[in-house]
């Protein structure tokens, strides 16, 4: 019999469990209360009787994260994870310090699908989907290592959570369940390359989390050249669904713009984009795009961003730069795991 991945579960699944197993109902609670904070085995749970750790064992396997590579920032407090997921899949995750706290960008995917021309995570493709249990261990496991409680997360790291939206929906209801983490929603953003009909999905969820939209460029020439998800929803209708995301949560969307020198920062680009968001309630997040190998993108220098953000503010557009942080560690999504792939198969 295939164990079942009981981390992922909601505390009314256990309790639906323990009825079903001819358990009091309490120990759900105290259940679900060790799989939340990151046990790692069912002998850690020191308040449950042997006998029905050794039921659960039969039926259930506890997810992990195990430590493959750290790498800690010389720069800042920023620390990179390389994890190994039990069928021996990698992803990566990142710790930041800020003033307010710890904060932990976590992969949703194995790799990625939509194939962005910037981005590391999506040379490969789309090797799986992870499950809420393994979203939440990368936050686990972060914590225990560094002896911290991480109080933001964003879902920033490898993967479209919005190619994996049932689990990133659980991992949310879970995360944040006051039993659990108890982090909440108002403290955690979702990053989108554009997956409309994700987007939809996750309105009808009502959650007051912070929604990134990765847009990147000002028209759908550029978007088009760029991501290949703007072929299949282009900025119209993106743009049209953020308003209607915004209508009916009531939350401010926050714009994602890598700035790549020669591609998408002009003059023109900036009073375009401007246009495009005029009057929405938003943010525009200005990134210096991290060139990888793979492509020809380069950085602009800092002047040049500068220029381009002043120019977003006086147009109206409350934009700011994105703080670069673990420059030195290669603290950007898919650039680690990319680099273990490579030195595996040079082995
Ligand atoms: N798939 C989701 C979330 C993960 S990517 C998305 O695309 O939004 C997280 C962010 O990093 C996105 O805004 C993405 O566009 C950006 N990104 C990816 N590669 C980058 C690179 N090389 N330089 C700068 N930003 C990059
Ligand atoms: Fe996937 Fe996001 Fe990278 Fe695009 S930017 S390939 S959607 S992870």
């Amino acid at each position: 019999m295939e164990l079942k991945d009981i981390r992922s579960m909601y505390l009314e699944e256990l309790q639906a469990l323990m009825k079903e197993m001819g358990e009091p109902g309490f120990r759900a609670g105290q259940i679900f209360d060790w799989l939340q904070q990151g046990v790692e085995n069912f002998d850690e749970m020191s308040n449950i009787p042997s006998k029905l750790r050794v039921k659960l064992q039969e039926g259930y396997y506890i997810v992990t994260a195990n430590i493959k590579k750290r790498l800690e920032s010389d720069i800042d407090d920023t620390v990179k994870y390389l994890y190994e997921l039990h069928d021996g899949e990698l992803v990566e995750s990142v710790l930041m310090k800020y003033n307010h706290g710890y904060s932990v960008c976590v992969s949703t995917q194995v790799g990625c699908r939509m194939g962005c021309s910037f981005c590391a995570s999506g040379l490969n493709g789309l090797k799986r989907n992870l499950t809420a249990s393994e979203i939440l261990a990368q936050i686990t496991k972060a914590q225990k290592d560094n002896n911290i409680r991480i109080s933001n997360v964003v879902l920033m790291g490898m993967g479209e959570p919005m190619d994996n939206l049932d689990n990133v929906i659980r991992f949310l209801k879970l995360v944040s369940h006051e039993k659990g983490l108890n982090i909440g929603l108002r403290h955690i953003s979702v990053s989108t390359s554009g997956v409309v009909s994700g987007i939809y999905k996750l309105m009808e969820e009502n959650f007051p989390i912070t929604l990134s939209i990765s847009l990147h460029a000002p028209n759908d020439v550029i978007r088009d050249s760029m991501m290949r998800i703007n072929k299949k929803w282009n900025i119209a209708t993106l743009i049209k669904a953020c308003k209607d995301y915004i209508k009916v949560t009531g939350r401010r969307i926050s714009f994602e713009y890598a700035v790549v020198d020669g591609v998408n920062n002009s003059d023109d680009n900036a009073r375009e984009l401007a246009k495009l968001l005029k009057g929405m309630l938003c943010h525009v997040n200005l990134i210096p795009v991290n060139p990888v190998k793979e492509n020809t993108y380069k950085k602009p220098d800092r002047k040049k961003i500068e220029h381009f953000c002043k120019l977003l503010n006086d147009l109206g557009i409350n934009t700011t730069i994105r703080r670069t942080l673990g420059s030195d560690i290669d603290a950007s999504c898919g650039q680690l795991r990319g680099k273990a792939l490579e030195e595996s198969e040079a082995n």
